[in-house]
């Protein structure tokens, strides 16, 4: 392994900066301390961070419906959290939880006109996507990957590769490590039309643990997130999502996704 990567950074104030890898997998993965800040759940006031967040929860009405999840095991959205010390669970909601849900509550036009005017914006719901496939994947080391304890099967993420988590790490904490994130490190962001079917509210949300992508949908629009390829989906696939006209069906928001990946 690389000496390099293996090395912490911490600051005269003794903030962690920079999670070597083997500090990142000792402490976030199996110590699961803050997942921001790297604190002892021991030695700092903690409370839970819903991993989607609490204001779509609200939203769409989702505490008391499930998510499914790898191993198909379906958990209330309500209970589907993960720790976080309050300190830095308060600084998560300040920096991404009220500009973002200002930013989405906003109709699709709204939306697509406000990120012409500011698209710094794609920058920020990026980061976001990165903080939420984080905490899913976090998570999946805290369920059984068979819920029969006799069959001793592990954790659903005793196979996750550790090492490309650990640069999604970085991006959703940097607003901590006020890190400069270089350009090439942004990856494709979509926002398209989706079909809302009914009167119901129609949230999804999908991702792929070995394509570092998202998928979520919001009732009539949907956000697709790839976090590791530095837009080349994008690139790739520009001329045949540019047509892309008319509210696109679960199926075919993820058919892209497929693509994409
Ligand atoms: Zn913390």
């Amino acid at each position: 392994m690389n000496k390099n990567i293996s090395r912490s950074i911490i600051n005269s104030k003794g903030e962690i900066l920079f999670f070597g890898l083997q500090d990142f997998i000792k402490n976030i993965i199996e110590n699961k301390y803050c997942f921001i800040c790297g604190a002892n759940p021991n030695l700092k006031k903690f409370n839970d961070e819903h991993i989607i967040p609490d204001w779509i929860l609200k939203k769409y009405k989702l505490h008391s419906q499930k998510i499914t999840l790898p191993n198909g095991t379906k958990i209330n959205y309500g209970h589907y959290k993960v720790s976080c010390c309050q300190e830095c669970n308060t600084e998560l909601g300040k920096t991404y939880e009220l500009p973002i849900s200002k930013l989405l509550n906003k109709s699709y036009n709204d939306i697509c006109d406000e990120l012409k005017k500011n698209p710094s914006l794609f920058k920020l719901l990026f980061r976001w996507a990165a903080l939420i496939y984080l905490k899913t994947h976090l998570k999946d080391n805290s369920f059984l990957l068979e819920r029969d304890k006799s069959k001793k099967s592990g954790f659903i993420a005793d196979n996750y590769y550790w090492q490309d988590m650990h640069h999604i790490h970085c991006i959703a904490r940097s607003h901590y490590t006020k890190a400069k994130i270089d350009e090439n490190v942004y990856g494709t962001v979509l926002i398209l039309p989706a079909l809302k079917i009914g009167n119901r509210e129609n949230f999804d949300y999908v991702d792929s643990e070995t394509a570092k992508s998202v998928l979520l949908q919001l009732n009539e629009f949907s956000i697709i997130v790839v976090l590791n390829d530095s837009s080349f989906s994008y690139i790739m696939f520009k001329e045949f999502i540019d047509k892309i006209e008319g509210p696109l069906s679960s199926f075919q928001l993820r058919e892209i996704l497929a693509h994409l990946n």
